[in-house]
């Protein structure tokens, strides 16, 4: 029988950058126009990816700002994390960066596996504010993985969960590496 791995994964980002419609999207298979602020919901799904199986609880947050100081359960038992922005904000953009580097001080010098997110991508034709060349930036600065996404679409918002299991096993085997 194939062992089946726990994976603890937050959602972080700006208010109204589309986590709880990610969250959505990747458990219930599709996508509600409607938009009321998250307090936190906690979700679990059993994921496969390639052989594997994995029991994944994913935790959307209410959502954070430049001044939010991060609770311990933030960290303590947290394996990865999805810090989403959207791509019709560069404010959210700035939050992505503020969040990490807190994130980061309190994970010490062990890696920390994350992907960034851009979402809302159908938006960009009409209100791009940030180029998909910067969350690109951004990402390889940190080691992490980028995507732009949108919420409406279920594959590409499937691939940011199953990237989040791959990054955190990959990040778990360097170490045992080295
Ligand atoms: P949260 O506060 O970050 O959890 O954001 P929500 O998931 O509640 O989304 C905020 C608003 O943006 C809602 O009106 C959603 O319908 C909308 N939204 C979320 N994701 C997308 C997306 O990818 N594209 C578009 N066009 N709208 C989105």
């Amino acid at each position: 029988m194939p062992l089946v791995r726990y994976r603890k994964v937050l959602i972080l980002g700006y208010r109204a950058v589309g986590k709880t419609s990610l969250a959505h999207q990747f458990v219930e298979g599709k996508f509600v126009e409607c938009y009321e602020p998250t307090v936190e919901s906690t979700y679990n799904k059993m994921v496969v990816v390639g052989k594997d199986e994995f029991q994944l609880q994913l935790v959307d947050t209410a959502g954070q700002d430049e001044y939010t100081i991060l609770p311990h359960s933030f960290i303590i038992g947290i394996h990865g994390y999805v810090l989403v922005y959207s791509v019709t904000s560069l404010q959210s953009f700035q939050v992505v960066k503020t969040l990490h580097n807190k994130l980061y001080e309190s994970w010490g010098k062990t890696r920390m596996p994350v992907v960034l997110v851009g979402n809302k991508a159908d938006l960009s034709l009409q209100s791009r504010e940030v180029k998909t060349d910067e969350g690109k930036k951004l990402a390889e600065s940190w080691g992490a993985i980028f995507l732009e996404s949108s919420a409406k679409e279920s594959q590409v918002t499937q691939g940011i969960f199953m990237k989040i299991i791959e990054e955190i096993d990959r990040v778990d085997n360097s170490y045992s590496r080295s």
